[in-house]
């Protein structure tokens, strides 16, 4: 049998390459807390991205947490039970309480319809997700934001290098959060930022990401530790040297998966957004009642051969004992997410995946 293929596997540049970036940090002997490599990176990674600001974290979460934080978020928050679970807990380590609104059975994300009727005098904001890196319907969302006097954090995990049109997708809302986790597109080991619209955000979110410090004897506000370290920074800007390889292998493996499943009955893949430029982090596709086996039979089947695909998102975060509870939990409240729930596999992609892998996976797939 042929090795085990997981659903994704983190991108190493050649080793030899990271060797200098170390020698450099030996030579500074500056470890942490916004060292040259944390600042270039900041740098770099707003350009790549097209964005004015962003702050970097040692991890996604600990930056979803600190956004709910820094713009002071209260009561009520309208989110998504199809997301990783990070994305509510954000919520409940804030003493939050998340409302959860249903999805668009074509998007995944949230449908803005379905946020609007969530608003109750206690909502303060709302949390979407790009799901899949599939941008949510950013306009009708800020509309609703607009009308209802609501703040917008998008979690952004998914969506690195992602455009609506020609512009970051991570400028929608009032700030994004990004993830680097190993899993991620791009990854620092750990790892994560803010996007944030401008300096003055930016500052605030820095001193929340240091304890507080504003200078050596001022805190302004109880902040956490959410630094990133400088050997994640300096892995994550040689990792920015291959971005366009890591792309272009992606998006290469999403076309053979698309063109080979296109045509295969009960099998349903999402079509391709139109005007976004997409990162092909995740291959979903949805086992319908008209395929011969079972979503979960067919998770078994592949892996019985040694193929990891991950039922991502299942269970729903709505699910889960600390959630389920909530009126807004209840599957009557949430039926497409539920049913998605029960049809969705993610198939492996990541740039080391080779065509003949692929093509395993199409085969017992579809033969
Ligand atoms: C990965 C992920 C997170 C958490 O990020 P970490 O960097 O692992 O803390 C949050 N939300 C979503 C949707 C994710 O996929």
């Amino acid at each position: 049998m042929s090795r085990p293929i997981t659903v994704t596997q983190p991108y190493l540049p050649p080793l030899e390459e990271f060797q200098p970036y170390l020698e450099q940090i030996w030579q500074n002997k500056w470890l942490t807390n916004a060292g040259p490599f944390h600042q270039q990176l900041e740098d770099e990674l707003a350009r790549y991205l097209g964005v004015e600001h962003l702050a970097l974290f040692s991890n996604g979460t600990i930056a979803l947490v600190t956004a709910l934080q820094a713009l002071r978020i209260t009561g009520e928050v309208i989110t998504t039970p199809y997301s990783f679970v990070a994305t509510a807990h954000s919520l409940l380590w804030n003493n939050l309480k998340p409302v959860f609104a249903d999805i668009d059975p074509d998007t995944f994300n949230l449908d803005p319809q379905k946020i609007e009727e969530a608003i109750t005098p206690q909502t303060t904001a709302i949390m979407p997700v790009h799901v899949y890196g599939r941008p949510c319907d950013t306009a009708a969302i800020q509309k609703i934001a607009d009308t209802y006097g609501l703040k917008v954090i998008y979690d952004a995990a998914h969506a690195f290098a992602v455009t609506q049109g020609e512009e970051s997708v991570l400028k929608a809302g009032d700030l994004s959060v990004l993830s680097f986790h190993a899993t991620k597109v791009f990854n620092t080991f750990e790892g994560g930022a803010i996007v944030c619209p401008d300096a003055t955000t930016k500052q605030r979110i820095d001193y929340l990401k240091n304890f507080g410090f504003a200078d050596e004897v001022t805190v302004v506000a109880p902040g956490i530790n959410g630094k990133m370290n400088e050997i994640q920074a300096a892995f994550g800007l040689l990792q920015l040297k291959h971005m366009a390889e890591i792309l272009q292998r992606r998006q290469e493996i999403d076309n053979r998966y698309r063109a080979a499943l296109a045509g295969v009955k009960g099998i349903r893949i999402l079509p391709l957004p139109d005007n976004s430029r997409q990162n092909y982090s995740y291959f979903p596709i949805l086992v319908e009642a008209d395929y011969p086996l079972s979503r979960d039979a067919l998770y078994q089947k592949l892996r019985e051969q040694d193929i990891y695909a991950r039922r991502y998102f299942y269970p729903l975060i709505s699910a889960f004992p600390m959630y389920r509870g909530l009126a807004s939990a209840t599957p009557a409240n949430l039926p497409v997410a539920s049913r998605i729930a029960e049809q969705v596999i993610c198939l492996p992609i990541y740039p080391a995946l080779e065509n003949s892998d692929v093509d395993r996976v199409i085969e017992l797939i579809a033969g």
